[in-house]
């Protein structure tokens, strides 16, 4: 039998790191605790009301989730202008990515991003048949903003997709680089949305803003956020997005019916109300985070800025052969990033210290 794959994706493997049974599994960037047992009733109880209407479809529209993320980025990045017809949500930021190239994307459209950064970016336009172009960054990893209004001109995308702190690097854009990136989106003619990544949000240096704080000065800014990593909330899946309204009218358009069930907006609802307890480690995560950083740089490895719960580190003559050591010495890292460079999530202390003794044995 011939399977009428499309050609594109035909050989093709899905995306996906190990998920391996190891002492530190610091390879997909999560949170290392577990969210604490208060939180775990207050979930269980939610999920258990939720579960006395299964026989029902769920709110469509999810509009007390909504509510419940706009008075969150109130509190969080003194975002105190949304209502809820500026939020957008879906089950996980991957799929709030995934609705905006529904919306946005398509044959003969094109989205430009700067790379290194998230490997799913190219899979989403793969997926809706959009072009994917990418502009280099600088040797820092920062972003050549001269260079990128250029080739916003030159392109014409209907997107330009920054995450923010980057994903694999770390390093964040200055708010007036958002600014920049915006403006020359605006000259495009056919129009071009700027969308943030703000996955790692909440691990960004004291002091800077979300990109969330701009979009009343831009229409065509969108800033999405997910409870995977700050949040201790991986396994219960919801990412959203802040937007003008037009923008989230868009993704209403393309997203399918119910697609939020009833027990993720229950668990998503229940873990809002427990932010402040859920989040108590991300100051913890930050120090570690400045720790190996330091300690890297000690041992001579170029290490990239970091605002997020993750660090890239190198040059390796041969990175696959020092993480396969690694794991030998049950610590799970990643081979991501530009040739020559690792990937390792921040976990806990002790996770940290195994890190460091398997990385001084593995070079040794
Ligand atoms: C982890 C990550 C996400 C989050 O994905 P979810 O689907 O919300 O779990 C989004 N963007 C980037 C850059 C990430 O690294």
């Amino acid at each position: 039998m011939t399977l009428p794959i499309r050609p594109d994706l035909a050989g093709l493997e899905p995306y996906g790191a190990p998920q391996l049974e190891v002492a530190a599994r610091l390879n997909v960037n999560e949170n290392p605790y577990a969210p604490p047992n208060s939180v775990v009733d207050a979930i269980a109880s939610a999920v258990r009301k939720a579960a006395e209407g299964l026989n029902r479809y769920p709110d469509r529209d999810f509009l007390g989730l909504r509510q419940d993320l706009a008075t969150y980025l109130a509190a969080e990045s003194h975002v105190d202008f949304l209502e809820p017809r500026n939020i957008w949500a879906a089950n996980g930021s991957n799929e709030v990515m995934l609705h905006l190239h529904q919306a946005f994307g398509g044959p003969g459209r094109k989205v430009l991003s700067f790379a290194p950064t998230y490997s799913m970016y190219p899979e989403y336009a793969r997926d809706t048949l959009t072009d994917f172009v990418t502009l280099p960054r600088r040797e820092d990893f920062s972003i050549d903003i001269e260079a990128a209004a250029a080739a916003i001109e030159e392109t014409q995308p209907v997107m330009v997709i920054v995450a923010s702190p980057n994903n694999p690097t770390g390093t964040a854009l200055p708010p007036e680089h958002v600014s920049a990136l915006v403006e020359a989106a605006d000259r495009v003619p056919g129009g071009c949305l700027v969308v943030i990544d703000e996955a790692y949000a909440e691990f960004r240096r004291r002091g800077v803003p979300s990109a969330a704080t701009l979009i009343p000065e831009h229409p065509n800014l969108a800033v999405s956020r997910t409870m995977s990593k700050a949040f201790a909330l991986a396994g219960g899946r919801l990412g959203y997005l802040v937007a003008h309204e037009p923008v989230i009218d868009a993704l209403r358009v393309v997203r399918l019916p119910y697609h939020l069930s009833a027990v993720t907006q229950a668990t998503a609802r229940a873990a809002l109300a427990h932010h402040r307890e859920l989040q108590a480690q991300v100051d913890e995560i930050r120090a570690e985070r400045d720790d190996t950083v330091a300690w890297l740089r000690e041992q001579g490895y170029t290490v990239a800025d970091s605002d997020a719960n993750f660090a890239l580190f190198g040059p390796f003559e041969d990175r696959e052969k020092v993480f396969q050591g690694m794991l030998a010495r049950g610590v799970l890292i990643r081979v991501t990033g530009p040739e020559g460079w690792l990937r390792v999530s921040i976990g806990t202390p002790q996770e940290m210290a195994l890190f460091r003794s398997a990385l001084l044995e593995v070079t040794a």
